[in-house]
């Protein structure tokens, strides 16, 4: 048993200025759910003119923030998406 493990030093933290970076305002709506979740919507990769709304101008899947879809339907976008390139509904990544 040793350690005199002096406890308790004032660590003091001190001025810490500077906001919270993380203090969103307005701007972003928080939805509680995906838009497919409230629709009861089943994603369709024959639907590419519903797909479109997903992806950005370069044929790319946008990101969760921007389509607003959850984990489960984001990833069933991306599967919708990939096969509708395959059918060439959809245009693959332009670089
Ligand atoms: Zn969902």
């Amino acid at each position: 048993m040793g350690y005199q493990g002096s406890r308790g030093g004032g660590r003091s933290g001190g001025g810490r200025s500077g906001g919270f970076r993380r203090g969103g305002r307005g701007r972003f709506q928080r939805k509680r759910y995906c838009s497919f979740c409230v629709d009861k919507k089943t994603i369709d990769y024959k639907d590419y003119e519903g797909l479109r709304r997903y992806i950005t101008e370069f044929g790319r899947i946008k990101p969760r923030r921007q389509t607003g879809a959850c984990a489960k339907h984001q990833r069933q976008l991306a599967i919708a998406v990939k096969r509708a390139r395959h059918l060439a509904l959809l245009p693959f990544v332009v670089d």
